[in-house]
């Protein structure tokens, strides 16, 4: 275990902008972990995990602390019969990785969160979810450090406290555990229609007719590569916004307003909206900032590009740019998704 110093966190963001951590130390396994942990109180500083670092802003005052990257690795099917398999996936591995290797073996429930970027370990944090499938509909529980108790616990999905694109681990609970390993149940079969529009659409152009779940994976690769920027060659942290669920009497003062609303009930009483429709409403379509560096993507402006921005402190400055005139035009407010750290 050899924590190495004052590195720079814009290597663990994709979005390459921060100050420096005091000490870093990748871990490949539970004893890693507690050692590292057992470090960093001896050595009085704080702690914090991260996988992929693809959902992470990085604050410009640095992290004097110990970083610890999540590198563990697993793939294991852990228990099945005619229907069912339950996978067990480490926390760092990649997590395309694990719905490649649930797809290949013909199994359904993942396959459409095909291509985000990061790791498997942090998939529950923000319940991260795409073209209608959400982690929290597979994940049967989560193995983690609790470092309140100073113990590794596995806490079933009901007491994860899911929410849209939230959790407690961003929450109530923010900091506390660090998340080790998954474990998903995912099913034999196909997925099942109705789809998003888009995957509709591309399964009707390719005359696709048979819905595998490596057709869906094959489809949503193919429009999420056409339409988002690979975080390995273009700095940003996919889309920077939650789409606002907002309730029926909001919802009536907008479509009053603006007819064409793009919207979905959530609920009997609530409505969400898409954030990307908002921002190009409110001037952000391939918007380039010169003040701050920062841009929307051509094709997706909820998807913030790093182009030149020096620090941070120019990132939230655009990010209060776009708050600040969506909130003018629609009264409401967007919510970040990426987590500003520390
Ligand atoms: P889109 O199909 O134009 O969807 C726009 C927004 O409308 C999405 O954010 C989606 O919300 C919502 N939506 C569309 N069809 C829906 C339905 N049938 N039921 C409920 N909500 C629906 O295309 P898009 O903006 O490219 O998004 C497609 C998917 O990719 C979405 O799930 C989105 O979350 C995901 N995405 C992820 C990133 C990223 O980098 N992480 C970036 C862009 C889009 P939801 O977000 O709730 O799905």
């Amino acid at each position: 275990m050899h924590p190495q110093p004052n590195v720079s966190l814009r290597d663990y963001s994709t979005m390459h902008l921060g100050g420096r951590a005091a000490f870093m130390v990748e871990v490949h396994g539970r004893t890693d972990l507690t050692q590292a942990l057992d470090w960093a109180t001896q050595q009085h500083l704080p702690v914090i995990m991260i996988g992929g670092g693809s959902n992470i802003v990085w604050r410009d005052e640095g992290f004097n602390g110990l970083l610890v990257v999540n590198k563990m690795l697993r793939y294991e099917v852990v228990d099945e019969d005619g229907t069912n398999v339950y996978i067990t996936a480490g926390a760092g591995e990649p997590w395309d990785s694990v719905v490649a290797r649930s797809v290949n073996a013909g199994l359904t429930g993942i396959e459409a969160l095909s291509l985000i970027p990061g790791s498997a370990g942090a998939t529950p944090v923000q319940n991260v979810g795409a073209y209608g499938q959400e982690i929290s509909n597979v994940l049967v529980s989560v193995e983690a450090y609790d470092s309140a108790a100073r113990s590794f616990l596995n806490i079933p999905a009901s007491d994860c406290a899911f929410g849209y694109r939230t959790s407690r681990f961003k929450t109530t609970d923010r900091g506390r555990f660090f998340i080790t390993a998954l474990t998903l149940h995912l099913t034999r079969g196909n997925p099942a229609p109705p789809f998003y529009a888009g995957v509709q659409q591309y399964f009707e152009q390719h005359t696709t007719t048979t819905y595998t779940p490596q057709a869906l994976r094959d489809a949503v690769i193919d429009i999420r590569s056409h339409k988002l920027p690979d975080p390995a060659k273009v700095a940003n942290n996919g889309s920077f916004f939650a789409n606002p669920v907002i309730d029926g009497g909001t919802f009536a003062q907008i479509k009053a307003a603006y007819d064409e609303v793009p919207h979905w009930a959530v609920d009997e009483n609530n409505v969400k909206l898409s954030a990307a429709w908002l921002m190009e409403k409110a001037g952000f379509k391939d918007y380039h900032d010169q003040q701050t560096g920062m841009a929307t993507w051509p094709t997706q402006p909820l998807v913030f590009v790093n182009e030149h921005a020096q620090s941070t402190a120019d990132l939230l400055t655009f990010k209060q740019k776009v708050i600040d005139a969506v909130r003018t035009k629609f009264g409401l407010t967007l919510e970040q998704e990426p987590e500003l750290l520390p």
